[in-house]
């Protein structure tokens, strides 16, 4: 299984980066996980969009999804079916009714304690804790098995989502210093201790627009298993 970090901010970026947005490859299946603003680009540099089995949503947040209404235009140039599954969650917003008419996608209103699977992948959902309904995704290949927050504040079912996994891409939006308990994003101190409890291979993303990879590195202390996320790198689970 391999992880590719398509965009790595959040909610926005000043660097000419991207925000949320990962392609996971497990022996030709394909799954993007996001598609935040500046992904689509590059993730169709890398894969022809026939290729790709579904697309996930964790939330409907625009710096999760910014790019979603492009690539109903690339699945109807490019797609010989002309159809896309995306997973995602119903959350009765605008955005949502939105969605729902983009008669390209195929669109599946995801449920806790449900298995699904598209191709060889495996895949299940596990209610997070944002202001919009939010879903993190364990997926698994038969092989290795990852976990993505989506975004979340920390709680309890992030014990679930975690429980198994080989590997955690996880939302660390904040340094300490900038961190408090009504922030809508974990820290990522919090994330570093998730790491080095579970001893869990792990990538901290969502970042701020504002961090420099430096910054976040000196909150890391002495944990050999997680890195910061790096846009364009693939990761090898
Ligand atoms: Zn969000």
């Amino acid at each position: 299984m391999k992880l590719t970090v398509l965009g790595k901010y959040g909610p926005f970026s000043v660097n000419g980066g991207s925000t949320s947005g990962y392609l996971l490859e497990s022996n030709g299946d394909y799954a993007v996980m996001d598609l935040g603003s500046g992904t689509l680009t590059k993730l169709l540099k890398r894969i022809d969009i026939n290729e790709l089995n579904f697309v996930y949503l964790s939330h409907l947040h625009f710096d999760h999804i910014a790019d979603v209404g492009i690539l109903s235009y690339a699945v109807s140039f490019l797609k010989k079916d002309k159809k896309l599954k995306v997973y995602y969650h119903d959350d009765g917003s605008d955005v949502s009714k939105v969605l729902k008419n983009i008669a390209v996608f195929e669109l599946v209103n995801v449920k806790e304690n449900q298995i699904y699977n598209e191709g060889n992948l495996v895949f299940s959902f596990y209610k997070m804790t944002h202001p919009v309904d939010s879903f993190g995704i364990k997926i698994s290949d038969g092989g290795k098995t990852l976990a993505y927050t989506g975004d979340t504040t920390y709680n309890e079912n992030i014990l679930n989502l975690i429980n198994g996994v080989d590997f955690l891409l996880a939302d660390g939006a904040f340094l300490e210093k900038d961190y408090a308990e009504n922030k809508l994003h974990m820290s990522i101190k919090q994330v570093n201790d998730i790491s080095l409890k579970y001893q869990l291979k792990t990538l901290v993303t969502h970042i701020s627009f504002n961090y420099k990879d430096s910054d976040v590195y000196k909150e890391l202390k002495k944990n050999k298993l997680i890195k910061v996320a790096k846009e364009n790198k693939t990761y090898k689970l």
